[in-house]
């Protein structure tokens, strides 16, 4: 399970979608949970107090231990501003049948954030009109000990994505470039 965690607009899921992509080119079943996407799919119910917040991770991690016992490679981009929350998710997805978790901090800055602000959320949440925004009105706790960090403020989202890419090759996690070319061949 890759984890990606972040302030909004750092792009975790524009980095998710092109390692969604790679990972399958690799030759692995790969499935993409997105924080926004599950939030509306599933738990439109939830808010975002802390205690929400709290269930919506510990349902995403549930799901996507699951997802992966099944042998699937599981994408995770979701804010998870709390670092206990974010403890949780790995405890989760560990315990598991012993499956990987790498967390992923996509620590690009608030004021390129803010400069990005692709859903014109931080103009809402700067003017008042949106409560309880991450980074302007809600914490973000930072992580401490990510497994991997990226500052997407001066990278491609090729960059972003190869240095996840060959973190989970050193790790020996996914099929190597040579297997996948093999297996194509066939
Ligand atoms: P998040 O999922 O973290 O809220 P998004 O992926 O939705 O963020 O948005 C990030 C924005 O930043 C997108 O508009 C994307 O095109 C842009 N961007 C610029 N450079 C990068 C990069 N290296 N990696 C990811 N996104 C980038």
């Amino acid at each position: 399970v890759v984890w990606l965690t972040g302030l909004s607009g750092a792009g975790k899921t524009t980095i998710a979608y092109d390692l969604v992509r790679r990972l399958n080119l690799r030759g692995h079943v790969t499935e993409h949970l997105d924080g926004d996407e599950i939030r509306q799919m599933l738990f439109p119910e939830l808010g975002f107090t802390r205690k929400d917040r709290e269930t919506n991770i510990a349902r995403i991690a549930w799901v996507a231990s699951r997802i992966a016992r099944a042998g699937a490679c599981v994408v995770v981009s979701v804010l998870s501003p709390y670092a206990s929350a974010r403890a949780h998710a790995r405890t989760t997805v560990e315990a598991l049948c012993v499956i990987p978790f790498l967390e992923v901090y996509v620590c690009t800055p608030l004021d390129v954030c803010i400069a990005r602000d692709p859903k014109g959320l931080y103009a809402q949440a700067l003017s008042g009109h949106l409560p309880e925004f991450t980074g302007i009105s809600a914490p973000y706790e930072q992580p401490q000990n990510p497994d991997l960090r990226l500052d997407t403020t001066d990278q491609s989202v090729s960059d972003s994505t190869s240095q996840i890419i060959s973190e989970l090759d050193l790790r020996g996690l996914i099929i190597s470039r040579t297997a996948a070319a093999l297996m194509r061949r066939e």
